[in-house]
């Protein structure tokens, strides 16, 4: 496969919005998952310390060694901290809960907002895509995954107050886009958790399609029982369900952000 960006380099995907619950880390988890089903390869970041995507592709937290943390620290060779799966071309740098300390522990170090890009610079030659799982907070690791990102993907619940909070994070996108990563651009805004009964989940579509325009992905995620169960057996949905809504839909989303590929 040729690589999505023309630099023969990872396209490095931050998921990001400080809102918790709103499908971040299981967008990032099936994403990753469907475009590894295309032969692509690709590599998850679970930049959250709650280690969500990390439980949630099966890696026993407590028997790591090293993690995401060791790496912002320069502790560690990236190298090391990647954990191959038993997911074919699927790869993941795991969090620890230690990685909570790491909003703090860096703030006194220099180039503090670009550990994370230094991180991954030698393994971006290895993958077409990087995806980064960011935790709910525009703190330093939601920085340090803008910097080292080129797109951010914005995931959007279908619930009240859905863009409550999205100028805030769409403030600290310029702000990083001016101070540390020119490059960063908008990958695309993911509308999650549709309900089709409730006339609320249309009317946020809507609103949410004015606000944003064609950047709005045409797949919309639906609510659906078996991405919530998947994590829980440590697989993508593509492998516990593959006939399921969620399976397909997040296969869509996948063949969307091929197409931005050309
Ligand atoms: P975030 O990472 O933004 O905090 P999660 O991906 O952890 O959000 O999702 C929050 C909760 O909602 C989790 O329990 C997850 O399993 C569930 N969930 C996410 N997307 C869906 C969906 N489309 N249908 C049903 N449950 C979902
Ligand atoms: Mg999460």
């Amino acid at each position: 496969k040729g690589f999505p960006s023309d630099r023969g380099q990872a396209k490095t995907i931050a998921i990001a919005n400080q809102k918790g619950g709103v499908a971040k880390t299981t967008t990032a988890i099936n994403l990753s998952a469907c475009l590894a089903a295309t032969g692509r390869r690709v590599l998850l970041v679970d930049a959250d310390p709650q280690g969500n995507a990390t439980s949630g592709l099966g890696v026993d937290r407590d028997g790591l060694d090293v993690s995401v943390y060791d790496l912002l620290l320069g502790e560690a060779q990236p190298e090391r901290v990647v954990v191959s799966l038993q997911i074919e071309n699927l790869d993941l740098l795991p969090a620890t809960i230690n990685l909570a300390g790491a909003e703090v522990e860096l703030v006194g170090m220099k180039d503090r907002e670009f550990r994370l890009r230094s991180a991954l610079q030698s393994l971006r030659g290895r993958y077409h895509y990087i995806f980064i799982d960011c935790p709910p907070s525009l703190g330093l690791l939601t920085i340090n995954a803008l910097t080292a990102a080129d797109r951010i993907l914005i995931p959007i619940q279908c619930e009240y107050y859905a863009l409550e909070g999205v100028g805030q994070l769409l403030q600290t996108v310029n702000l990083v886009r001016r101070r540390l990563n020119p490059q960063l651009e908008l990958e695309g805004v993911l509308l999650t958790m549709f309900d089709a009964r409730t006339n609320l989940a249309i009317q946020v579509v809507d609103e949410v399609k004015n606000y944003f325009g064609d950047k709005v992905f045409r797949t919309v995620i639906p609510r659906n029982v078996r991405l919530s169960e998947a994590p829980s057996h440590g697989k993508p949905v593509i492998a516990y369900d593959p006939r399921s809504r969620g399976a397909i839909l997040y296969q869509e989303l996948a063949q969307e952000v091929i197409e931005h590929e050309e």
